[in-house]
């Protein structure tokens, strides 16, 4: 593999290889780009199967994270780190502070918090050696609540564009997995009067909706054909996919689930068949706004305030998807790299 070559196809600024033999830690932390900031991006802790493909996820995943920052509105670049080793492994403490230590080189450069495989425990280890690490204990929290009102805020945007009316009033919204982030998002929507579907392949998780929300309860394979106005993925990616797209019989899909386009003709498909799609990473950025106002100190009710945007951003998306005939998806990539390209052209001038 040629490595720069891979670096230089998304211009990826900087990758470090990280390599602690005396506790076998093996880690690459990847910054895709920091012109509105420093890189944000958790740490994935995965048994990869070789170097190349631990390599190249976090450069996708650290790419990822430049464009959510930049459409929210963040003053954040795009990192990502990730530790290949066994994540189930229990002692933890030498691998997240090897990890830290190798942060801390960076200088803020690159900001850590957890992500799939990771834990708030051992991102204690990490900050024992740097304070470029956030989504702590005791800090910002559980992000959930935010990821789900700005999801919310994110139906009703896609609401307005495609009825004219953002109310979601007797509206039928069918929610795919209502654990964290699902069982807030079905709160925000049944307070509005919006007829809830949903599905979890955990039936406690289900019966709390169904019991809290008075909502319907589906298998987990029936939840795609359900005729409904707006399907929210909110567990799983790649849910809209070859099998599912032709089953779906609804007006909008947008939800908190990462990646939810299977690939990206996926979305030109929704596109095709006049299917609103809210872009993944757009109307999902509440996580990180949490985490930013953690950075920030600011008061939980400012990261839900500015969560809340996420309507707004989404009806500029929704806009320019219309007047320039491309899905939504690849509009959301515009506007982020227009806000990247504007904000790195004002800091040309000497301060
Ligand atoms: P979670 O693990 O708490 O909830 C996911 C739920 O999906 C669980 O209840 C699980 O049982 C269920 N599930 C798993 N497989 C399923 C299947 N095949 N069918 C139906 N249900 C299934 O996770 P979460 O924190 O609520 O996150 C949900 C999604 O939102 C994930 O894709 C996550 O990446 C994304 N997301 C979360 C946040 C956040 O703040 N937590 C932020 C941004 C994006």
């Amino acid at each position: 593999m040629e490595l720069f070559s891979v670096i230089a196809e998304h211009d990826h600024e900087q990758v470090v290889f990280c390599h602690e033999p005396s506790c076998g830690y093996k880690g690459i932390i990847a910054i895709h780009n920091t012109v509105l900031g420093p890189a944000l991006g958790g740490t994935r802790y995965w048994n990869y199967n070789n170097d190349q493909e631990a390599f190249v996820d976090a450069l996708r995943l650290a790419r990822g994270m430049t464009y959510k920052a930049s459409v929210a509105g963040l003053n954040l670049g795009g990192g990502k780190s990730v530790i290949v080793g066994d994540p189930k492994r229990t002692n933890r403490e030498e691998i997240f502070r090897a990890h830290g230590r190798f942060v801390e080189t960076l200088k803020g450069r690159y900001i850590t918090a957890e992500d799939v495989g990771t834990s708030v425990d051992d991102m204690e280890f990490v900050a024992m050696e740097t304070e470029s690490v956030a989504g702590r204990a005791q800090a910002s929290g559980d992000p959930s609540p935010v990821t789900a009102y700005g999801t919310y805020r994110g139906i009703k945007a896609a609401a307005m564009a495609k009825y004219g009316s953002d109310s979601l009033s007797g509206k039928t919204v069918t929610v795919q997995g209502v654990g964290h982030v699902g069982y807030y998002l079905c709160q925000n929507l049944a307070s509005e009067g919006a007829r809830l579907v949903v599905t979890d392949i955990d039936q406690e998780r289900v019966q709390r909706v169904v019991h809290d929300f008075g909502a319907t309860a589906v298998g987990t394979d029936e939840i795609y054909g359900v005729e409904a106005d707006i399907y929210a993925p909110s567990a799983l990616g790649a849910t809209v996919n070859d099998d599912t797209l032709p089953v779906l019989k609804v007006d909008i899909v947008a939800g908190a689930a990462n990646n939810v386009l299977a690939e990206a003709r996926h979305g030109d498909e929704l596109h095709r068949r006049g299917i609103l799609y809210a872009p993944d990473y757009v109307i999902n950025a509440g996580g990180l706004i949490n985490v930013y106002g953690e950075l920030h100190g600011w008061a939980s009710e400012r990261a839900m305030r500015k969560a809340g945007d996420i309507y707004n951003t989404l009806l500029r998306i929704f806009e320019l998807s219309e007047n320039e005939g491309v899905p939504t998806y690849v509009a959301a990539d515009r506007i982020a790299e227009q806000r990247i390209s504007a904000v790195g052209k004002i800091q040309q001038t000497w301060v």
